[in-house]
């Protein structure tokens, strides 16, 4: 389908992964006219001939023509694309990205172009690189948006109907209240979930591990899924959320001890009150 008033619109995704790929791919399927920047060439090559892009290059200068740009790389890469990206853009160019962390990210690029939405998709799957990316990621997923009072306003709304276009639900909020939230949601899970897993690896009775490796079953699946991730990922976010990520933590590390406390006094009737308490909460989140 054509969307009339997007259609002079020239799309840019640098970085062609599981995120930067799945947008090239919804985009172009919307009748937009997409192109790419990554490291790799052979990246580059394969994002080209399975039709992610229509045209792809490892030179930023292929930007020049983009009316709005995504920067879908690492959250390392994040700043120095943007410091190189800018001599190729035009002035009224968007520039967004898609970091799973925001207010380092929004306080840099920002400086460097002012008509920059900081932006987060909230969708991934456990593989990574241009052979991840998929059709319809964002169905249904929020997608934040998290300008500044500087930002312009027309550029948010940009960022924010292309999202819509995406199939997201778009939420608006400022990039510390991004990173607090997303601390609780997503890097904490990544940390309890990765931290269990090698719990389990410190069981010392050869027999019990072989045991419960076959035993496994959905509970594990879901509570292992998000710390079997692509560590890179989970080493950034915890680089440039650490301030959120360590007080996440550190409540959590006080919520254990109370449950393990529980368990270990015999407190059925406190435990029981704290599962009733959980199997309620769980239900205000958008799961
Ligand atoms: P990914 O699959 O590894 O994709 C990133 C791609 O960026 C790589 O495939 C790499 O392509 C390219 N790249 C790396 N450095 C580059 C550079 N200097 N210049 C140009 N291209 C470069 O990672 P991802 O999961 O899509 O994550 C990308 C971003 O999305 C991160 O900032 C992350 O925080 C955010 N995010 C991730 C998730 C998730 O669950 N995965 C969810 C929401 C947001 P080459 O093959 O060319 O090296």
């Amino acid at each position: 389908m054509i969307y009339p008033h997007f259609i002079a619109m020239n799309i840019g995704i640098v970085g062609l992964g599981l995120i930067g790929g799945s947008i090239a791919l919804d985009l172009r399927s919307r009748g937009f006219d997409v192109f790419g920047v990554s490291s790799r060439q052979q990246t580059c090559d394969r994002a080209q001939e399975s039709g992610v892009v229509s045209e792809a290059s490892i030179h930023l200068s292929l930007m020049a023509r983009a009316d709005l740009v995504f920067i879908c790389t690492p959250l390392g890469a994040i700043e120095s694309i943007a410091r190189e990206l800018v001599p190729y853009l035009s002035p009224d160019t968007i520039l967004t990205d898609v970091g799973s962390v925001k207010t380092p990210i929004v306080q840099a690029v920002s400086s460097l172009w002012p008509n920059f939405v900081g932006g987060h998709p909230m969708a991934g799957t456990a593989q990574n690189g241009i052979e991840a990316a998929v059709r319809d990621l964002f169905v249904g997923r929020p997608y934040v948006v998290t300008p500044t009072p500087q930002t312009p306003l027309h550029s948010v709304e940009k960022v924010e109907e292309i999202a819509r276009l995406l199939g997201a639900k778009v939420y608006r909020c400022g990039a510390q209240e991004h990173d607090r939230a997303v601390a609780w949601i997503s890097h904490l899970p990544l940390m309890t979930s990765a931290t269990l897993v090698a719990a389990c690896a410190v069981e010392g009775d050869r027999d019990i591990v072989n045991l419960a490796q076959h035993l496994a079953s959905s509970g594990f699946r879901d509570t292992s899924r998000v710390g079997g991730g692509n560590p890179e990922l989970g080493v950034m976010v915890a680089k440039y959320n650490r301030e959120e990520l360590l007080r996440s933590l550190s409540i959590y590390r006080d919520s254990l001890d109370e449950f393990i406390n529980d368990i270990a006094s015999e407190n059925w009737q406190a435990l029981e009150h704290k599962l009733k308490h959980t199997q309620k909460a769980r239900n205000n989140y958008n799961l």
